[in-house]
């Protein structure tokens, strides 16, 4: 669906938008036959040097290593072994990096790689560091260039997929905007009207019942994960939006409000950087169950939470890692806990003049503190 010419842009002009990330998908990287689809690749070099002309910043996130590994190969079909994966992706990145460094050389650009696990993003020093390295590369006007790090990454420390990584990367760099591009018009309305819905100003319910999960034989992700991806970007302060990567010249309509897809605008009351870190970047260790006097005081009066309002604990947690925080069957909140998984079950249900009775070195009496707490709506 096009927005015609005469009907409202599903957003107002995204000119302030001035750090941009562009994830693009395997299937716009790689042509049916498994080799490199240069021409694209070439023509978002070129709308990617006429936005830095008027002053954008941007960041891409590469898909497309194993998707070009397994070309390279001749496999038909998305291997299942870890191993094969690994070797696809390390065979499939050079290839994709050459074709970057070749699209941008035509414009004087130069790119960097920068290859992630989560690992690299979740210990707060390394998340710093990784924060750094990207806005210095911005800074020397280069465009840094971003993948999983497959062939060494394994379950534990997978992001899952690009759609969630570009957008944890849209939150650690504090981008304006992150554009998810792929062969995916947009959202479509399966149910009701057939058609892509242009604006999204909620992830309700009803928004997710509308996207179904896909894996193509190349590349996995589909919409439910991309909305994923929009939750986590727009609750960090980052508009996002969903549409078709076919043809890069799409870049200055996404900016204008108006390119068919579907967008997703910021949240007013974004996430703070520090907390965000709490609530995207960590594996959580365990959960904090609570009662609903404490899920009101944490969430209707910003409070901390105290042992008094636990109800239970699940999992071996150590003080200061991140947990659930979960009532009534729903994780609504995600904080660094100050007691141990241990310490906690021997405080719950306790005020604080019982609790200093059984740990006389505390000071501090807060299961997690408000400061370490972050709500997930
Ligand atoms: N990192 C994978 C690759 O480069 C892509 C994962 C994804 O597309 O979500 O092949």
């Amino acid at each position: 669906m096009d927005t015609p010419n005469n009907a409202p842009a599903p957003l107002a002009p995204l000119s302030h938008c001035r750090r941009i990330v562009l994830k693009l998908g395997t299937n716009i990287l790689r042509s049916d036959a498994g080799s490199v689809n240069a021409e694209r690749m070439n023509a978002v070099g070129k709308a990617v040097a006429d936005l830095r002309k008027t002053g954008h910043e941007i960041v891409i996130v590469s898909s497309g290593a194993i998707g070009l590994g397994m070309g390279r190969l001749n496999l038909g079909r998305r291997p299942t072994r870890l191993t094969e994966l690994q070797a696809c992706a390390a065979i499939g990145q050079t290839i994709l990096m050459q074709t970057w460094e070749k699209a941008f050389e035509a414009f004087s650009i130069t790119v960097a790689q920068v290859l992630l696990t989560r690992e690299d993003v979740r210990a707060r020093k390394r998340h710093l560091a990784v924060k750094d390295t990207l806005d210095h590369l911005l800074f020397l006007g280069v465009v840094p260039i971003i993948n999983e790090n497959d062939t060494v990454s394994t379950d534990e420390i997978k992001f899952g997929d690009n759609d969630i990584l570009s957008a944890l990367v849209a939150s650690l760099v504090k981008a304006d905007l992150l554009a998810i591009l792929s062969t995916a018009p947009g959202l479509v309305d399966r149910e009701g009207t057939g058609e892509i819905v242009p604006l999204v100003p909620e992830i309700t319910p009803e928004i997710r019942a509308m996207a179904g999960g896909s894996e193509t034989a190349t590349s996995v992700g589909g919409m439910v994960t991309k909305l994923d991806a929009a939750h986590l970007a727009t609750s960090s302060g980052c508009t996002t939006f969903i549409g078709s990567g076919k043809d890069p010249a799409i870049l200055p309509q996404i900016l204008m409000g108006k390119a068919p897809g579907t967008y997703f605008p910021a949240k007013d009351n974004a996430i703070h950087s520090k907390k965000r870190w709490i609530a995207f970047f960590q594996s959580p260790k365990g959960t904090i169950y609570v009662d609903s006097g404490a899920r009101e005081a944490i969430a209707g009066g910003g409070s901390s939470l105290l042992p008094k309002g636990v109800t239970g604990v699940e999992g071996e947690f150590e003080s200061g890692e991140v947990v659930n925080i979960k009532h009534s069957g729903e994780t609504f909140a995600r904080g660094v806990a100050s007691f141990s998984s241990a310490e906690l079950l021997r405080a719950i249900g306790r005020d604080s003049k019982e609790i200093r009775r059984i740990y006389p070195e505390r000071h501090h009496f807060e299961a997690v503190h408000r400061d370490a707490l972050v709500l997930l709506q």
